[in-house]
């Protein structure tokens, strides 16, 4: 660190100037995340000094946490469902996957059962908390087999985990006969919906052909969903909810000041602006809001398939979520030359022939033909 304090002024503008480095959002086709509603980044500006770890002195954010809790827990089919805002994806994957662990103590070495698409922080999670991570296989449209999933269940398994939007290809798993088959063998379900939850709920009511994935399912114990993602808050906004309420109690941690309330979760000193953003963009839009966006997600990415199709690329498969995936044998090839271009779009390590294009908020179709026409003139497509 420097010794003598530089101006405020030089300092935030050598920031500025970082930051036009970064991607512009117009050339940004492989995140999921998107620029935040303009509602949750003034809630958020305007919270930013406050945390939610201790409760005793920011009771207002307390009361935003639970209101947007309660408006989210609204769209998971179990008003009295108990959940908790978090940092992310991985935050409420390692939480519920820790209440699976703590319900079967007699477990010595316990497993979980998921699709061969599950997200990459089960990874983490399994390691940290001592489970093995038994994958299964997919079917033709990348979703888990139920009867590989039936096929791997053994005494040592204390979860099954669906995923509603995979990463890679935004594939919904089987939740219904998921749901089913833990329900049937008292298994803890947990639906990672990290990346769906904040579209299936709203594409079911545009008509869309998509399966149940909330706790009106008998037998979901736990859902994943993100509010920085297709929620369009800002970063870190995570939840997690579970069935009930002595679920999530199964990992309460006392403080030891006296007078503050026990935690549920990872982080101790937690972002209040994250509670307050995600509050105000759920207000600001309301379901019909989502709808619209949603519906405009949908148009997009239509546009996008129909444009693609138009010149000869072919798809892995028709997708349920906003994820389309092009089936390119060189797709490694052409991200690179894309990102030359100042593109940037993704390729999976696992499904190496797959060019991955996320349609989100910021995408639409003037992108898209300007998309369309850049890779045109870098990959022609495979002759059928
Ligand atoms: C993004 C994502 C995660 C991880 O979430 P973070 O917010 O990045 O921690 C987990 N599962 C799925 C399906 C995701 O899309």
């Amino acid at each position: 660190m420097r010794k003598q304090g530089r101006a405020q002024s030089e300092v935030l503008a050598e920031l500025d100037n970082l930051r036009t480095r970064d991607v512009p959002w117009n050339r940004v086709l492989n995140s999921i995340c998107t620029v935040p509603h303009e509602a949750a980044l003034r809630a958020g500006q305007a919270a930013l000094d406050s945390n939610l770890g201790d409760l005793r002195i920011f009771r207002g954010c307390r009361e935003v946490e639970q209101k947007a809790l309660a408006l989210m827990g609204g769209l998971l089919g179990k008003a009295d469902c108990a959940g908790s805002l978090v940092s992310g994806g991985t935050e409420a994957n390692l939480l519920a996957m820790y209440v699976a662990r703590k319900r079967r103590p007699d477990i010595a070495h316990p497993e979980i059962v998921a699709g061969e698409t599950v997200h990459y922080s089960f990874g983490k999670v399994c390691d940290m908390l001592g489970i093995t991570l038994r994958v299964v296989g997919l079917d033709e449209r990348f979703r888990m087999r139920p009867d590989a999933a039936l096929e791997a269940i053994n005494g040592n398994t204390i979860a099954l985990v669906g995923t509603a939007g995979s990463s890679e290809f935004g594939a919904v798993d089987p939740i219904e006969e998921l749901a089913a088959i833990a329900h049937r063998r008292d298994l803890y379900f947990h639906v990672d919906a990290a990346t769906g939850g904040f579209i299936i709920p709203f594409a079911r009511a545009l008509g869309r052909d998509l399966p149940q994935f909330d706790f009106s399912l008998a037998g979901v114990s736990s859902i994943a969903m993100d509010p920085h993602k297709y929620g369009m808050s800002i970063i870190p906004a995570g939840a997690v909810f579970f069935r009930d309420q002595a679920l999530r109690d199964s990992i309460n941690l006392e403080s030891f000041f006296n007078a503050t309330p026990t935690h549920h979760s990872l982080i101790g000193t937690r972002s209040g602006a994250a509670a307050a953003a995600t509050y105000a963009v759920l207000e600001t839009l309301g379901f019909d809001g989502y709808l619209d966006v949603t519906r405009k997600n949908y148009r997009v990415m239509d546009y996008l398939i129909e444009q693609l199709v138009q010149h000869g690329y072919r798809l892995v498969a028709p997708p349920q979520l906003n994820i389309v995936n092009v089936d390119l044998p060189n797709a490694v090839e052409v991200m690179r030359a894309l990102e030359e271009c100042g593109w940037i779009i993704s390729v999976s390590k696992r499904f190496r022939h797959c060019l991955r294009l996320v349609v989100t908020h910021h995408v639409d179709e003037a992108m898209v033909d300007e998309f369309v026409e850049r890779l045109r003139s870098i990959a022609t497509p495979p002759a059928l």
